[in-house]
């Protein structure tokens, strides 16, 4: 028998049983040009070229795999942080942001539709469309456009046009719906950016790719500083799951490195306000895949919660589902508390300080005991410029 592959799903889209494409009848030509022509068009060598081009000279990209001393000292073991704060707009997203860009523009699209949560997706988005003059169309939830007011003033900068959506909750699942029924609306002149490895096929394999970058360099600096191939340990926050697949991606079939993915459980796994989907979820279809879902007995969508937006979505992209059932990857459940804690140790020890959903994966250090010889990487996804204001609420007692 083979061996399994973890990096990508087979025609249709599947990842074990995980994937698939479930979307209404009126995107079906647009799933499927995509489907059609996204290995061809990203893989080419025009393709190419562009993208690495902007990663290297409007990205930044490489991002250091810094060896974090004190950190390491304090948990006595090894620990490197896979630097993607140090993007362009702060985070891993204009990676997969820019890569969709271009590729909508070779498939002769003119508009861009996106929909954000706290902004981060929709400032990637509103970047590459500035940089590569497409139109931009972000959509919000009403809720969100007040909590996040200084991302949308960016977006706006930027160029792009905001919607406020006032259905339902008015938050990010609301966004979402509206986002489909622009789309619908506009098939033929737009393209949707999915800001994360979740949708129909072929989202997930494609903002994997455009993630895997990620790893691609760690595997490279890695070998090159310690003279070793493969780490111990890889270890990432997990929303949808896109920073995590980027880290992943390179050492899924490689047995010998343990992988572990953070997700929020918020107030805790019993609290109701969680969004741990692993541990709460069951097989579902959200957006356009079947994943695991949290949802209710007769499957109504359970509203998460997180202190980080970018983990606040009851759902992970169908790689991360598969992992979790082959148990190639282990999942780590990290609430508000110890998030917030391990931002303030990295601070405090490194003088970095990281986005809140990177926390989630800073906090495993507390919740393994690693051995002194084990080499660990932390994939540092985003800085915590935007979490500010949380920090400084939520942590005052420290200050
Ligand atoms: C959006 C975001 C995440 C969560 O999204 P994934 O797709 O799971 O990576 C994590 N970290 C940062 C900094 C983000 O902005």
């Amino acid at each position: 028998m083979k061996p399994k592959d973890f990096q990508r799903p087979d025609k249709n889209g599947y990842y074990g049983k995980f994937g698939g494409a479930f979307i209404p009848e009126m995107l079906h030509l647009n799933i499927k040009e995509l489907q059609e022509k996204y290995k061809d068009i990203t893989e080419s060598e025009e393709f190419q070229e562009e993208f690495q081009d902007l990663l290297k000279n409007y990205v930044g990209r490489e991002t250091p795999l810094y060896f974090a001393k004190n950190l390491s000292k304090k948990y006595k073991t090894t620990i490197y942080l896979k630097r993607e704060d140090l993007n362009h707009t702060g985070a891993h997203k204009i990676n997969n942001a820019l890569g969709q860009a271009i590729l909508a523009k070779k498939l002769g699209k003119k508009r861009i539709i996106a929909e954000t949560g706290a902004g981060q997706h929709g400032v990637a988005t509103a970047t590459a469309c500035a940089l590569l003059g497409l139109e931009c169309i972000i959509y919000m939830g009403e809720t969100d456009l007040q909590r996040q007011a200084p991302n949308v003033g960016r977006m706006k900068m930027l160029g792009a046009e905001i919607i406020s959506v006032t259905s339902g909750s008015k938050t990010l699942k609301d966004a979402v719906n509206e986002s489909i029924r622009d789309w619908i609306n506009n098939a033929p002149t737009t393209h949707y950016i999915i800001g994360s490895v979740v949708g129909p096929h072929p989202f997930p394999d494609m903002v994997t790719r455009f993630q895997s970058v990620i790893s691609k360099e760690i595997k490279a600096q890695f070998l090159e500083k310690t003279g070793h191939p493969n780490p111990d340990y890889i270890i990432a926050c997990i929303g949808g799951g896109s920073n995590a697949a980027g880290a992943f991606y390179h050492y899924v079939n490689d047995k010998n490195v343990k992988i572990i993915a953070a997700e929020a459980s918020g107030l805790g796994l019993r609290s109701g306000k969680s969004a741990a989907t692993t541990f709460l979820g069951s097989l579902g279809i959200l957006h356009g895949s079947k994943s695991l879902v949290m949802q209710t007995k007769d499957g109504q969508v359970v509203e998460p919660h997180s202190i980080s937006a970018g983990l606040d979505y009851p759902g992970i992209g169908p790689f991360h589902a598969n992992l979790f059932k082959e148990k190639r990857a282990e999942f780590m459940a990290v609430t508000d508390q110890e998030a917030l804690k391990a931002a303030q140790t990295l601070t405090k020890t490194e003088g970095i300080i990281p986005a809140l959903e990177s926390a989630h994966a800073l906090a495993v250090l507390d919740k393994i005991t690693f051995l002194e010889t084990d080499t660990v990487i932390i994939c540092l996804s985003g800085r915590g410029d935007k979490d500010m204001e949380t920090y400084l609420e939520k942590l005052s007692s420290f200050l």
